[in-house]
């Protein structure tokens, strides 16, 4: 028990409060776990990875249970900002130059496949969620940067990403907003509705006879040749475990130093009306995402809302989860919006939120298997690209469990990057956090003065 409200601490899972407006209203949760029941598999963990993992387990007629501490969601797959992207690793360059162009043209090959897979399996469980299959713009916020992203372009074209380089004019043409002057569109994937989606693989698993048990928290996981899974109200026995958790997993006190677990926070606007509308163009409603060090990213959904996040990253010595509701957080994300989108001045901002990310130090995810007796098996790590990423190995992890060849196998049992020890990893963060924001404040200040010419 002390254990769950240890797990508990800084989450508001009671109550009827919604963890971002995507999951607004909360639908009914599935019963909590009583008793004991026996599986081959148990999946914690019920956002994209669990879900996507469960679906593919009970498609080979395995028993599966998943166990999640709130409700599907309730992680990261419930808050994100909806860009479905083939975006992968750090950034293509840095990818290439870690790896080597062979290696990365496999990365690449994954990443595109992972949203294919993504858009097929929103067919075959006939989920709507308002898929925009439109790409997503990495854009540039003043000309310095064009140089850099037009090579970028060309690297991901040569490494078999469908890529297309956006130039000033192209950017104007095609009415994207002002304040991103030059990108690359990357063709694949597009934005859609996290919560609609996520509650669509929910629906799946539930039609496919998976027992799922929502407000389970696993507190501990007592390994054997049966592992067992102790919750507050019974146990599951299975062969085999998948963690679905990606961020949690820390507090599982499991795979501590594969990914930081870090907060990232996000905005919705009210909806914006016609004037503001035509203020702003974006016709094509493409997923945006910025070229800084620490991203930016803007999606204008189908509500006619703009879902936006900024650059701000939090990271609490030893893995701690921050508050959610931070307002010097949400004061520099509304920041930056109203430095970016002039023209909506008027516009409010309905909502703040944050999530959390799970980054390895190579930005790549890891999959694997662990426990003393080998049968936990994960995969998280996404590094904030987790929408396609998670589901399509989520999905994989069938594969990779039954030892046959398949998607999963890139990212397997190779030699990774440990993150250090605190307080090493503490003042790691604190260090290159700082130094990116130096860097793209001094962008931003070089784009404002940039803009004040252009409109003089
Ligand atoms: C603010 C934000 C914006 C993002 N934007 C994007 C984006 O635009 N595009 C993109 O590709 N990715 C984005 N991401 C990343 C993406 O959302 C994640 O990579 C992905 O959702 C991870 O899915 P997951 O299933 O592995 O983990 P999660 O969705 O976090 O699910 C883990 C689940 O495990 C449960 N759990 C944890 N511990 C236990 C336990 N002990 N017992 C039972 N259950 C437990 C949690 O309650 C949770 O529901 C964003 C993330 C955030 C936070």
């Amino acid at each position: 028990m002390a254990r769950e409200s240890r797990w508990l601490e800084g989450h508001r899972v009671s109550g009827n409060a919604a963890p971002s407006p995507w999951m607004d209203p909360l639908p009914e949760a599935a019963p909590a776990l009583k008793g004991e029941c026996r599986v081959d598999v148990a999946v914690v963990g019920a956002g994209y990875t669990g879900l996507c993992a469960a679906l593919s387990l009970r498609a080979e007629h395995r028993s599966v249970a998943v166990l999640e501490s709130a409700y599907a969601g309730f992680g990261a797959s419930g808050r994100n900002a909806g860009h479905l992207t083939p975006t992968i690793g750090k950034d293509l360059p840095t990818l290439a130059r870690l790896y080597g162009r062979e290696r990365a043209r496999d990365y690449v090959a994954f990443a595109e496949a992972a949203v294919e897979h993504v858009e097929s399996k929103l067919v075959q469980y006939e989920i709507d969620c308002d898929y925009h299959p439109r790409g997503n713009v990495v854009a540039a916020v003043h000309p310095r940067q064009h140089a850099r992203l037009e090579a970028a372009a060309r690297l991901a074209s040569e490494l078999g990403a469908k890529v297309t380089f956006l130039s000033p004019d192209e950017m104007r043409r095609r009415g994207l907003p002002a304040a991103f002057s030059a990108g690359y569109l990357e063709e694949r994937g597009g934005t859609l509705h996290p919560g609609r989606y996520v509650r669509g693989l929910r629906r799946a698993v539930l039609a496919a006879g998976i027992s799922l048990f929502e407000r389970t928290p696993v507190s501990r996981l007592r390994p054997g040749p049966e592992i067992v899974l102790d919750t507050a109200g019974g146990c599951v026995i299975a062969k085999a475990v998948v963690l679905g958790t990606n961020a949690f997993t820390p507090r599982l006190g499991l795979l501590r130093s594969v990914a930081l677990p870090v907060w990232v926070s996000l905005f919705e606007t009210e909806p914006l009306n016609s004037t503001q509308r035509t203020a702003l163009g974006w016709p094509g409603r493409e997923g945006i995402y910025t070229a800084h060090a620490m991203l930016e990213s803007y999606h204008l959904t189908a509500a006619g809302t703009i879902v936006g996040g900024a650059k701000c990253v939090r990271y609490r010595f030893g893995g701690r989860p921050p508050p959610e509701q931070h307002p010097p957080t949400f004061a520099r994300l509304e920041q930056t919006f109203r430095a970016r989108f002039p023209e909506l001045a008027e516009l409010r901002i309905a909502h703040f939120w944050s999530g959390p990310i799970a980054i390895p130090l190579n930005f790549l995810p890891a999959v694997g298997r662990t426990g003393r007796y080998r049968n936990v098996y994960y995969a998280l790590g996404y590094a904030g690209h987790g929408v396609a990423q998670a589901s399509y190995l989520g999905a994989a992890l069938a594969d990779y469990m039954a030892e046959r060849p398949g998607p999963a196998d890139l990212f397997a049992e190779r030699s990774r990057i440990p993150l250090p020890p605190e307080p090493l990893r503490w003042l790691t963060f604190r260090g290159l956090t700082a130094l990116f924001g130096v860097l793209d404040s001094r962008l931003d200040r070089a784009a404002h003065r940039w803009r004040g010419t252009e409109r003089a």
